[in-house]
C-alpha cells in the first residue's frame, strides 16, 4: 500500500532506469557527433564505474547473509536437502534446454557459412593479443586435475574467500556450512546469532535502496560510456550480423517461450505479473552485463513484486547467480558451432553432445561478471578441437551479446525462484 502511494508520487524504478538508459544512449551518440569522446570517458563513464563498484561491493555480504538466513529459515536439514536438490536439478535442466536451443538455432541458420571470408584474417589480427592473454588463463584451468573445480569450491581461508567477488562459490560453501551448523546447534542456543544476521540483512537492504537510488544516473553513465567505446565497431556488427541474430533469436526463444512455458506448467505466477516484476532487473542486467551485480535487485523484486518467500529467494537466487547461466550456456553453444562453420569444420553428432556437456558445465563455472564466459568458451572450443584463435572473430561483438545473455541469466534465476517457491508452497499444504 505504502509502495503504491509512493509510486503514484514518484516514477517507478524501472521507468527511471529506462529513462537513464535512453538518455545515456542518446548522449553517447551526441558525444560522438560532437567529438566529446574523451569528455565522456573522463567525466561521465566514471559514474558508471562507481555504480558498478557499489553493486559489486554488496555482492559478498549479500550472498553470505541471505544464504545463512535462507538455510536457517528452512529449519531442518531435511527441507534444506529437498529444496537444495530441487533447485540444482531445475537449474541444470534449464541450462540443458538453453544449450539445446542454441545448438538447434545455429545448425538451422548456419551463420558461419555466410561469414565473409576476407574479414576472417582482419579479425584474427585485430584481436590476437586479447586471445593470447585469455589463452594463458585457459591453459592454467586446463592443466588442473578434473576434480580441481570441486576442490576450488572449498575455501582454505574464509577471509581470502570474502576478498574477491570471483570466489562467490566459496562464500556459498561457507554460508551453507555455517547455516547448517546453526540449525544443528539449535535455535534456542543460537538465537542471538540468527538475530544478528537478520538485523544485518535489514541494513544491507537499506544499503541496496541507497544504491538503487543512484541506478538511473549509473545506468546513464554506463550506456553513454559503452556507446562512445563501441560505436566505432559498427563494421564488425554488420559482418557478424547473422551470427549475432542467431544468438539473439535463441535467447529470445528462451525468454519468450521456454520461461513462460515453465511458469505456466510449474508456477502460479501470471506471466504479465512476472514480466512486469522482472523488467527492471532485466534492464539493470542489460546495462551492467553482470548477473552478480544485479543480484540485489533480483532478490528485492522477487520478494516484493512476485511474492517469492524470503526462505526460497534467499537460497535460490544467490546460488542461481553463480551456477545458473542459461543465456551464457546457449551463447557458448552458438559461438562454438559458428566458429566451426566459419573454419569449415564439420561437427559430428557426438561433438555436438560434447558441446552440450561442456557448455552446461562451463556455464556453471562462469562468474557473473562482464565477459565472464570468454575463458570458459575457450574450454568448450578446445573440447571439440575448434582452434581457440577463432575467438578473435567474435570478441568485437561480444559486449552487446553479453548484455543480452545476462538478461536471460537473471530472468532464468527469477523463473526458477518462482517455480521452487510455488511447488514448495503446494507441497507444504
Ligand atoms: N555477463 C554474464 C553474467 O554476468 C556472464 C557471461 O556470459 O559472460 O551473467
Amino acid at each position: 500500500m505504502k509502495n503504491e502511494t509512493q509510486n503514484r508520487k514518484h516514477l517507478p524504478l524501472y521507468a527511471k532506469i529506462l529513462i537513464g538508459m535512453a538518455l545515456g544512449v542518446g548522449f553517447g551518440f551526441l558525444a560522438i557527433t560532437l567529438n566529446w569522446g574523451s569528455f565522456v570517458r573522463d567525466w561521465v563513464a566514471p559514474f558508471g564505474a562507481i555504480f558498478m563498484r557499489l553493486l559489486k561491493l554488496i555482492a559478498v555480504p549479500l550472498v553470505l547473509v541471505s544464504l545463512v538466513l535462507g538455510v536457517v529459515s528452512l529449519k531442518d536439514i531435511k527441507s534444506l536437502s529437498r529444496i537444495g536438490l530441487k533447485t540444482i536439478l531445475i537449474y541444470v535442466c534449464t541450462t540443458i534446454i538453453a544449450v539445446s536451443i542454441g545448438l538447434a538455432m545455429v545448425n538451422l541458420i548456419k551463420p558461419g557459412n555466410l561469414f565473409p571470408k576476407d574479414k576472417q584474417a582482419e579479425f584474427v589480427e585485430r584481436y590476437q593479443q586479447t586471445v593470447t592473454e585469455r589463452e594463458s588463463l585457459m591453459e592454467q584451468v586446463k592443466s588442473d586435475s578434473p576434480m580441481q573445480p570441486i576442490v576450488d569450491i572449498v575455501p582454505e581461508n574464509i577471509f581470502q574467500a570474502f576478498s574477491s567477488n570471483s570466489n562467490l562459490l566459496q562464500v556459498i560453501f561457507f554460508a551453507l556450512l555455517f547455516g547448517v551448523a546453526l540449525i544443528c546447534v539449535g535455535q534456542t542456543k543460537t538465537g542471538s546469532v540468527i538475530r544478528f544476521f537478520q538485523q544485518l540483512n535489514l541494513i544491507l537492504l537499506k544499503i541496496i535502496d541507497f544504491i538503487m537510488a543512484f541506478a538511473p544516473l549509473g545506468v546513464f553513465a554506463l550506456m553513454a560510456g559503452l556507446i562512445v567505446d563501441y560505436a566505432g565497431d559498427v563494421g564488425i556488427i554488420s559482418s557478424l550480423g547473422m551470427y549475432a541474430l542467431t544468438v539473439v533469436l535463441a535467447l529470445a526463444v528462451i525468454i519468450f517461450l521456454v520461461y513462460p512455458l515453465i511458469l505456466r506448467l510449474f508456477s502460479k505466477k501470471r506471466l504479465g505479473q512476472f514480466f512486469k516484476a522482472v523488467f527492471p532487473v532485466q534492464m539493470l542486467a542489460f546495462s551492467t552485463s553482470s548477473s552478480a551485480a544485479t543480484l540485489p535487485l533480483t532478490m528485492e523484486r522477487s520478494q516484493k513484486n512476485l511474492g517469492v518467500s524470503e526462505e526460497v529467494s534467499n537460497f535460490v537466487l544467490p546460488v542461481g547467480v553463480t551456477i545458473n547461466m542459461d543465456g551464457t550456456s546457449c551463447y557458448q553453444a552458438v559461438a562454438a558451432v559458428f566458429l566451426a562453420q566459419v573454419m569449415g569444420l564439420d561437427l559430428t553428432f557426438g561433438q555436438m553432445l560434447l558441446i552440450l556437456a561442456t557448455a552446461t558445465i562451463s556455464s556453471i563455472g562462469t562468474p557473473g561478471i562482464p565477459g565472464g564466459s570468454i575463458v570458459m568458451l575457450m574450454i568448450v572450443l578446445d573440447s571439440v578441437g575448434i582452434p581457440i584463435e577463432g575467438l578473435a572473430l567474435i570478441l568485437g561483438i561480444d559486449r552487446p551479446l553479453d548484455m543480452l545473455r545476462t538478461v536471460v541469466n537473471v530472468t532464468g534465476d527469477t523463473t526458477v525462484a518462482c517455480v521452487v517457491d510455488d511447488t514448495n508452497k503446494t507441497e507444504s499444504k
